[in-house]
């Protein structure tokens, strides 16, 4: 298969479509800090899920750039969504590699510590907060990578679900430039 990788007990892969019919335990949200809901795959999350997830992002109050919280996922194909704030680009320049590669670790540590074995993950901060998706998807990656340097086994597959052809392509870029070995031989 185009874009498969298995690495330190975890399959990564690419998927295009839209994530709110993807059918996995943890589904990953690119939120804003408010946790209101807004546009983009934010507001098809809230949309799909309904209003049980706003209701308990109202409780929880806020998450920080970079930080993850995580929710019901209400009527979702999943056991829960996991809500990330990805950083909104202005250049380069204010710590946007950084906070766009704990947006990963964080929802990946939470999936992992609520035994949530498939997560997938939209192109956090690519859509309106405007991050070069090709830089982004280099970004993701290695955070995918190191968590699983870091907790080898603790997730079953991430799936990486991209909208548009584009955003596929700099995903699948990304997973060779990070996974050159022919798939299936990483482990
Ligand atoms: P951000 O505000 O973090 O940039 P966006 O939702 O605007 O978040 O965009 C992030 C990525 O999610 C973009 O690549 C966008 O095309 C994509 N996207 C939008 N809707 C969906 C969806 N339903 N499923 C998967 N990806 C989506």
């Amino acid at each position: 298969m185009l874009g498969l990788r298995h690495y330190r007990g975890t399959a990564i892969d690419l998927f295009q479509g839209d994530i709110t019919s993807f059918v996995c335990d943890a589904m990953v949200n690119a939120a804003n800090s408010s946790l209101r809901g807004g546009g983009g795959v934010d507001g098809a999350i809230h949309q799909v899920g309904g209003p049980s997830i706003l209701e308990e992002c109202v409780r929880i109050g806020r998450c920080e750039t970079g930080d993850a919280v995580i929710t019901t996922a209400g009527r979702l194909p999943a056991k829960k969504v996991i809500h990330t704030v990805g950083p909104i680009w202005r250049g380069g320049t204010e710590g946007e590699a950084e906070l766009l590669y704990s947006s990963y670790q964080k929802s990946l540590h939470l999936a992992a510590e609520s035994k949530l074995l498939h997560v997938a993950i939209p192109s956090i901060s690519t859509g309106i907060y405007g991050y070069p998706v090709t830089d982004a998807a280099m970004v993701g990656m290695k955070s995918i990578k190191n968590f699983c340097d870091d907790k080898p086994q603790a997730l079953r597959r991430i799936t990486m679900v991209l909208f548009d052809s584009e955003t596929y392509k700099a995903w699948q870029k990304a997973l060779f430039t990070c996974f050159p070995e022919a798939e299936g031989d990483a482990t």
